[in-house]
């Protein structure tokens, strides 16, 4: 059995909990860690994989980019989603050491579309606050892109709204200096942080990522009623390009088309692909390769 200790905030009292559940939970949690201890420290480190979902951009009707996705097949588990393994990199520090690895493989990504031709497309890397608050952050990324002779301006970061809540600005200062450099930055699930109006105004973001919640809900029968089609003209209005991620049914894109956003991310376009598959996918969308 294990012993799980809780601290009450308000009464300073001390609940121990006996649980079965609690257990295997801990130990499958144990046993993730340390097949993400091993992978960065190079042990069969193909565990640890990435994924490319299209981004397809509805003025121009053509893939305008991807998102890069974590994937992790795990010795014991299988199929690990990177809700629950990102969460247990970021807890033991890990995600430092695994987040480098994961921007080398979406820049060698990159340069593999750079050769193809495609000189427009964007590849963007989803980045925990833990990586971005590291004070070498910066310059390591901007070796990596010099050493991929990638251009930066097809290089793109996603923060997800929460991270601004704290160290707001802080990260506001990385932020302005990643974009000097050409670099684009996007919001991620936005919506669902707890940022306020007045801050946002003042957040230096390219993207906003309307998170699925709000593409879900546009499902429901009084469409009408949704708040979906005010974040998109907000996001306008503070200047950022609006994404709308999870995007699954015809109903949904018709809705985001008419109300006015930009590009659209989502299993009616596409499922998050390995690499070469991706490359076929934007072959076939756009064979000119000038996109
Ligand atoms: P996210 O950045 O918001 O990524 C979007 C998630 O929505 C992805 O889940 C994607 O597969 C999923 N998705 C896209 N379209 C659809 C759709 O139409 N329907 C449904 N149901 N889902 C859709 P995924 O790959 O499981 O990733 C979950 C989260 O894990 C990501 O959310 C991101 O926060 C985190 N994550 C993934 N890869 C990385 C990474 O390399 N680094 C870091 N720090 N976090 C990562
Ligand atoms: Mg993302
Ligand atoms: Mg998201």
């Amino acid at each position: 059995t294990t012993e799980k200790s809780l601290r009450n905030e308000d009464n300073g009292i001390h609940v121990l909990f006996f649980d079965q559940n609690m257990a295997m939970q801990i130990s499958r949690e144990d046993k993730i860690k340390k097949e993400l201890v091993q992978i960065s420290d190079g042990i069969r480190s193909e565990r640890l994989y990435m994924q490319y979902q299209p981004i397809l951009n509805l003025n121009q009707g053509k893939i305008c980019g991807f998102e890069a996705l974590a994937r992790l097949t795990s010795d014991h588990f299988g199929r690990v989603p990177p809700n629950e393994f990102i969460p247990i990199a970021e807890k033991n520090k890990l995600i430092v050491q695994l987040g480098d690895v994961i921007i080398i493989k979406a820049l060698q990504f990159l340069q593999k579309l750079q050769q193809k031709g495609y000189n427009q497309v964007s590849v963007s890397i989803n980045i925990s606050a833990v990586q971005l608050l590291r004070s070498d952050f910066s310059s390591n990324l901007i070796d990596q892109i010099k050493r991929w002779q990638i251009n930066p301006a097809q290089v793109g970061l996603e923060l997800t709204e929460s991270i601004f809540a704290s160290n707001y600005d802080e990260i506001n200062r990385i932020i302005r200096y990643l974009r000097a450099l050409g670099i684009k930055i996007a919001i991620d699930d936005f919506g669902t942080g707890y940022s306020s109006l007045a801050r946002e105004r003042e957040i230096y973001a390219n993207y906003l990522k309307i998170d699925k919640h709000f593409i879900d809900k546009l499902l429901e029968a009084k469409t009408e009623a949704t708040i979906t089609s005010d974040i998109i003209s907000m996001g306008h209005k503070l200047g950022h390009c609006v994404i709308a991620e999870g995007v699954e049914y015809e109903t949904q894109l018709s809705y985001l088309r008419e109300n006015g956003c930009d590009l659209v991310q989502g299993y009616l376009i596409s499922k998050p692909l390995d690499d070469d598959q991706a490359i076929e996918h934007l072959i076939h969308d756009n064979p000119s390769s000038n996109g």
